[in-house]
Formats: structure tokens, C-alpha cells, sequence
């Protein structure tokens, strides 16, 4: 790529490293040796003491709306990239250190990681693989033996994060910012190249591309909403122009249902809370759109005209895959004309009713035969006749569409998760990492690894908090 798009720079050296994990199933999907992975040299790279051999490490230039103000020069300011390997099926993935130290993007900022951030990011992101929803990865996590002050001061870590690129909708946006139009052209023929390859045929591959972003994207957030899964930071910067989530900071799971919940202590106005997200997935795009213009036509009202049809595509395709997902929750398969009215009216009960939201699309996987299990989804809800009345409408709909219910209640099964990282769990678990016990951490990873699965004696790990458990905020801690 051209020399305007990166700064080349080592990571900075760390006094004392020590790897507190390995993700040995990710690094054989790479084609790397985990055997060598454990070896002091491998530590030494994991935490960018060393360069390691064929490597040319560089920070990516990018820019980005934040809380929709526009900085126009962003970039890796605490992010390396190494390179790039080829994985067993043949994909590049991008080989990343997160909180390798300073960079020329770093302006104030240390260019360091703490210990928590770093866990949280391991443990959501790794979790978020294991539901099936598409999203950067986890190899390795390292503590360095250094302070970092935030706050108060914290153990410093380096992540080593796997993503199919790290090109964001702000890395557009950086050339556009400069209206360097060619800058701009050899980027989207890169991210075609890599990512869109089928956008070569097409009429306008610009076009192509535009709408394949906002087709992956609003199948994600889709994929998110149907898992409670909250981003907190949908900056234009932290979002993929692949389609995986990327930039795990103050992301939450919601306990108990309820659409306005934001968790990060950065978002007071609640840009970011659960329903904005596919508002703002749209906003974002429309950003990416605004700069592909020059692409798209060399006529600038033809060009807008072909970004709003793009764009407007969004809605069709997250309502497709919403739609679909959340039938597929309730175990239904053929869409009718009230189905929509069914789901949203369970929602408006859980919503009223605190109920939890992966416990009862869980239960509901067991009381989808008969009512023999009501008792256990209808005590989720304050008052539990609330749920009763629903189910006897949701069982009436089973009823018609037919077919086996085990096989039905195996189909929920496989869509609705019994274990999130729940956000009380992973401050128990950063709590005792802080105090050098990783113990926690494993287990917590081993049990999020499964997550379809009943897993009898790690019930506890399904349960929403008690009230002295709850976390209110969540902290980007950069
Ligand atoms: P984030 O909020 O993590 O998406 O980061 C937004 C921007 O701030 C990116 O350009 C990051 O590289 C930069 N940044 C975040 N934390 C740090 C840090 N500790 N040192 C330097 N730059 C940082
Ligand atoms: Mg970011």
C-alpha cells in the first residue's frame, strides 16, 4: 500500500512479560504450531519485544466520528500491525499487538493497554466466536511487568488480536478528509480484492462494494440484537468495512431486557444504547457512502442518488436477518403477518417485567411442547402472568405451524445461548487477574467456548446477578 496510508514502527519493548493465555484453537485455524507459541521467544513477540522473522510492523493510518464529531486523523495510536498469515482455509488474517506502545497516532494517549481492558476483550471476543457471530479474535494475551496510570495505576497487558482486516469505515474516511481520490481508489480496490472479491464482476464494483459493506454489516448488528449485545462505542473508526465486530471496550450483554440500555460510562446521552444500534450501523454507512461519491459516478447527484439506493438497502437486509433470527428464537420457521406482532409484544412483557433476556428465550426452548415448563421462563418476569397470557398465544401459533417438537426445541436450542459473558462475570474475573489468579479467566473462557450447550455443573455462569452484583457502568479504559 501506499507509503500515506501507515507509519512503519517496532513495538516498544516491555520490562517483564509473562503470557497468561494461549488460544491454541486459533492459532492452529492459522496454521502456526501452538507448541511454538509457548516458547520464551514466542512470549518475547506476543509481547512486541521482538519482531518476529518476515515481519514489517506498521500502525494503520485512519480517521473517524466520534460521538459523531469528525477527527480527521485517528489512527493505531496503541495498535501494531505485524502482518499477515494465511489461515487453513486459505483467508488472510491480519496479525495485530494491542497496546504495543506508542505510535505516531498516538497524541496524548501512553499507546498501553491495562490488564482489564485486555481480559474483557479476550474473554467477549472469543465468546462472541463461539455463537457463530463474526468478529475479530483473541491469540494471546501477555501482562508486561509495567505500570499503566489511568485512574489509579493498573498492570499493563498486550493483546494480540486476529481480524480479516482492521480497514474501518474511518479509514475511508481519512482519504476522503484529504480528498485524496486516489488514495481513496487504491483502498476500495484492496478491500475488494480481499474482502468483496464478487464485486469485480459487477456494473459499478464501488457500488458493489458499498453494498456488500452495508449488507455485512446490517446482517451484524442483526446478529448483536439477537444476543443483547451491546457495542458501546459504534464510532465510525470501530467499525469493519469486513463485517466483524472489532473494538471491544465498554461492550455489555443486557441481563434483563430493556431496549434503552447503554452501559459505557463515556455515553451519558445514550448514542450507542441497544435499540439506536441499527439507526446508527445506518448513520456510519452513510458516512462510508459519503466518501465512495467520487467512485460512484462522475456525476455528483448520480453518485448520491446510487449511495441512497445502497443505503437503503440497510433496512431490508437487518430486517431480513432480524426478523428470521427472531423467529428462529421463538422456533418458528414461516413468517406470518402477526409473527412480528408476537415477538414484539414478548419483548414490551420482558421490558415491563425485568425479565431476563437470554434466560427466557432459553426457557423457551423447553416450554415449546407443552406448559409443563411455563413456571420456569414466567417466574423471569416481575409478574409472572404476564408471560403466561403471551405463551398461550405463542403455543396457538406452534400449534398451527406444526411439525416435531423435539426437533423444534433442538432448533431454539442451537439459537438461543445459555451462557453471555455476563458483565458481572467478567469483573469477577478481571478482579482476580488484577490479583494474579487466572483462574477465573479460564474457566470463565472454557464454559463461554460452549455456549448452545447445557452445562450442568456450570450453572452458576448462566445466571443473571444479584442485586449486589449488578454492573452499572462499563469503562473503555483507554
Ligand atoms: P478507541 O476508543 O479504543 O476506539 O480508540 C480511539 C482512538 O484513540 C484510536 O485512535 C486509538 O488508537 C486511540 N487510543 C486509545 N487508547 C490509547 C492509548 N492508551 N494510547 C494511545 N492512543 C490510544
Ligand atoms: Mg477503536
Amino acid at each position: 500500500m501506499p507509503e500515506h496510508f501507515y507509519a512503519r514502527l517496532s513495538p516498544t519493548a516491555v520490562k517483564a512479560p509473562r503470557l497468561i493465555k494461549l488460544n491454541e484453537a486459533l492459532a492452529r485455524e492459522l496454521n502456526l504450531d501452538p507448541a511454538r507459541l509457548i516458547t520464551p521467544e514466542a512470549l518475547e513477540v506476543f509481547a512486541g519485544n521482538r519482531v518476529p522473522e518476515g515481519a514489517a510492523p506498521l500502525a494503520q493510518a485512519y480517521a473517524g466520528h466520534q460521538f459523531a464529531g469528525f477527527s480527521p486523523q485517528l489512527g493505531d495510536g496503541r495498535a501494531i500491525l505485524l502482518g499477515e498469515v494465511i489461515d487453513i482455509n486459505g483467508r488472510a488474517r491480519d496479525i495485530q499487538l494491542k497496546g504495543a506502545g506508542p505510535t505516531p497516532f498516538s497524541r496524548r494517549g501512553d499507546g498501553r493497554a491495562a490488564l482489564g481492558p485486555v481480559i474483557r476483550e479476550y474473554i467477549v471476543s472469543e465468546a462472541m466466536h463461539a455463537l457463530g457471530i463474526p468478529t475479530t479474535r483473541a491469540l494471546a494475551a501477555v501482562t508486561t511487568g509495567e505500570w499503566v496510570m489511568r485512574e489509579e495505576p493498573l498492570p499493563g497487558a498486550v493483546l494480540t488480536r486476529v481480524a480479516a482486516s482492521h480497514i474501518r469505515v474511518g479509514t475511508f474516511q481519512f482519504f476522503a478528509a484529504r480528498g485524496d481520490v486516489a488514495g481513496l481508489t487504491h483502498l476500495a480496490d484492496y478491500v475488494i480484492a480481499r474482502h468483496y472479491p464478487e464485486a469485480r464482476a459487477a456494473a459499478n464494483p464501488y457500488r458493489a462494494l458499498l453494498e456488500g459493506v452495508i449488507r455485512r454489516q446490517a446482517e451484524l448488528i442483526a446478529r448483536w440484537m439477537l444476543v443483547g449485545f451491546i457495542h458501546g462505542v459504534m464510532n465510525t473508526d470501530n467499525m469493519t468495512v469486513s463485517g466483524e465486530t472489532i473494538d471491544y471496550g465498554p461492550c455489555a450483554f443486557m441481563d434483563a431486557f430493556h431496549p434503552q440500555t447503554v452501559y459505557s460510562a463515556i455515553d451519558q446521552r445514550g448514542r450507542y444504547a441497544y435499540q439506536n444500534q441499527p439507526g446508527i450501523a445506518v448513520w456510519n454507512l452513510t458516512r462510508l457512502a459519503e466518501t465512495l461519491l467520487p467512485l460512484l459516478a462522475d456525476d455528483k447527484e448520480a453518485a448520491i442518488a446510487d449511495a441512497e439506493d445502497a443505503l437503503a438497502r440497510f433496512e431490508t437486509h437487518f430486517e431480513a436477518a432480524y426478523g428470521t433470527g427472531f423467529l428462529a428464537k421463538l422456533g418458528l420457521t414461516a413468517q406470518r403477518t402477526d409473527d412480528e406482532a408476537l415477538a414484539q409484544d414478548l419483548l414490551a412483557r420482558m421490558d415491563a417485567g425485568n425479565a431476563d433476556f437470554t434466560l427466557t428465550f432459553r426457557g423457551l426452548c423447553d416450554a415449546t411442547a407443552d406448559d409443563a415448563h411455563d413456571d420456569d421462563v414466567a417466574r423471569l418476569f416481575d409478574d409472572p402472568a404476564t408471560f403466561r397470557e403471551w405463551a398461550l398465544r405463542w403455543r396457538a401459533r406452534i400449534a398451527e405451524e406444526g411439525g416435531d417438537a423435539p426437533a423444534r426445541r433442538a432448533g431454539m436450542r442451537a439459537v438461543n445461548p445459555a451462557f453471555i459473558p455476563r458483565n458481572h462475570l467478567v469483573a469477577e474475573v478481571i478482579a482476580a487477574a488484577t490479583l494474579n489468579d487466572y483462574a477465573p479467566f479460564e474457566r470463565l473462557n472454557a464454559v463461554l467456548a460452549h455456549p448452545y450447550d447445557d452445562q450442568p455443573g456450570n450453572a452458576r455462569y448462566a445466571l443473571p446477578p444479584e442485586p449486589h452484583e449488578v454492573v452499572h457502568q462499563t469503562f473503555c479504559g483507554t
